[in-house]
């Protein structure tokens, strides 16, 4: 048996579905389990529609409830959808907008709301593609993630209870998979133990499907995207990046930490804890062997560089302590204060009297920083960007860390922190935003093209 996870750019259009269709069917002896993200842009117009509410544009939200009910009808018609699903799809549209009326008479989006609101896209997505394999005159069933994906809130973002999973795949999946029939289901949303909306935080469906593949314990796990696995760099930076053949589940989870989008950070880790493959796939171009991820790998590879990322949106915090050394006390305080708001920290680098860290997303990080009443100096610098080069060779390389100072220097870039991840198979760097495409371009040039030629 075997996940197949398709991403919204797998199902952007009718075209794009029937190739899904196409692609499930000739794959029908793997005995697949279809978990399906929202329609490409979808999930961006749902979160979208939340301020909106809150602060009282209606005519905005409006607008978005057109744009969703255009991009799904039209699908449907050139899909020849059933009379029920058109129906299901404007029900589910009609419940949207109640939500988003009661927000913007309210003006305040709680949680319950926002994650009603964020769940739409898949549950309109799954319904569309199982009745066109229902169509094809495969045996679909169509099954509501929400009762099998049981999350609890945890301070800052739902975790699924990976034991409840297992037990309800066992008994709500394996009679229909006994019966040899096709499920097709929802990535990314879940439900908490009371019944209300969860979802599993942005690009979560592929986490979804690795939580799936553990708890079915499928052979494989596989991530059709718009791409032929994962790539030696960002394709948007680097039309010519390659796809790489095989990597291990440390290099995948490194490169999805530190920004490769192509996979979502908390994917691999179900996959490790029962060992089971994951390939990513193209579902624009099914026959390419795309990239495999195993624990260990099987081919040597030329380069020491696999891949690099780039985290965007980065702001880098310096801590300079009044005392003789930055105490525990002080140190505790900070990262316990950044989890509480929700603060991702990256990159950390400590010396005795100073403290720099990176951080996502960190607008109102002035107003967090100052109701700490810390004491330390602190200086806050935004617009920048971690990079990361990526492979499991990269701490037999002595001499990389300067050649990448090196490169970097000779295009006029100084990095801020140069470090090698805790894990030592990443080696990451901070620079400013405006030089990301430059530097990815020069070290692949450098690192990974003159190597593999
Ligand atoms: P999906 O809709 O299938 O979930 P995503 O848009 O979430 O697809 O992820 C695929 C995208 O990730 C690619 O189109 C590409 O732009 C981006 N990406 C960033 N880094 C990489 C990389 N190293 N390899 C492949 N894709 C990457
Ligand atoms: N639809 C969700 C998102 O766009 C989940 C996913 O696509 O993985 O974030
Ligand atoms: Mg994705």
């Amino acid at each position: 048996m075997i996940i197949m996870k398709f991403g919204g750019t797998s199902v952007r259009n009718a075209a794009a579905i029937k190739n899904v269709r196409q692609i499930i069917h000739e794959r029908l002896g793997q005995r697949p389990l279809v978990v399906l993200s929202a329609v490409a842009g979808v999930t961006d117009l749902l979160e979208a529609s939340l301020p909106a509410a809150a602060s009282g544009n209606w005519s905005q939200v409006e607008s978005i409830l057109e744009q969703l009910r255009q991009k799904h009808d039209s699908i449907m018609r050139e899909l020849h959808s059933s009379n029920p699903v058109y129906d299901f799809i404007h029900a589910e549209l009609e419940k949207l907008r109640v939500l988003l009326s009661a927000t913007e008479s309210i003006r305040v989006s709680g949680r319950n709301i926002s994650q009603a609101v964020l769940s739409v896209g898949e549950l309109l997505s799954t319904r569309i593609l199982a009745d066109v394999l229902q169509q094809e005159g495969i045996e679909t069933e169509y099954v509501d993630a929400r009762k099998l994906m049981i999350a609890r809130w945890d301070r800052t973002r739902f975790v699924p209870d990976t034991k409840q999973l297992s037990g309800n795949c066992e008994k709500q999946l394996h009679p229909l998979l006994n019966d040899g029939r096709l499920i097709v289901t929802q990535g990314y949303i879940a439900s908490t133990p009371e019944g209300a909306p969860a979802t599993l935080g942005r690009n979560g469906s592929d986490y979804s499907a690795a939580l799936f593949g553990a708890a079915l314990r499928t052979d494989e796990i596989q991530i059709w995207t718009d791409t032929s696995g994962i790539l030696s760099a960002d394709p948007s930076i680097l039309p010519q990046a390659q796809p790489l053949a095989e990597m291990s589940f440390a290099e995948a989870s490194e490169l999805a930490y530190f920004g490769a989008k192509v996979l979502h950070p908390s994917a691999i880790q179900p996959a490790v804890s029962q060992g089971i493959p994951v390939r990513v796939l193209n579902s624009g171009d099914p026959g390419q062997p795309g990239t495999l991820i195993l624990r260990e790998k099987t081919v040597t590879d030329s380069s020491i560089v696999k891949s690099i990322a780039y985290k965007e949106n980065i702001t880098l915090l310096t801590v300079r302590s009044g005392e003789l050394f930055l105490s525990p006390e002080i140190l505790a305080r900070f990262f316990n204060h950044l989890t509480e708001h929700d603060k991702k920290v990256f990159a950390v680098h400590k010396s005795a009297t100073m403290l720099s860290l990176t951080v996502e997303n960190a607008d109102d990080l002035p107003h967090i920083i100052e109701e700490l009443n810390h004491g330390s100096e602190v200086s806050i610098e935004k617009g920048k960007a971690i990079v990361s080069v990526v492979g499991e060779k990269l701490c037999e390389d002595p001499h990389l860390p300067g050649q990448i100072i090196g490169l970097l220097e000779s295009a006029g870039v100084k990095p801020d922190i140069l470090s090698h991840a805790a894990s030592q198979i990443s080696l990451l760097f901070i620079i400013e935003e405006k030089d990301i495409e430059a530097v990815v371009k020069l070290l692949h040039r450098e690192l990974v093209e003159k190597v593999d030629a």
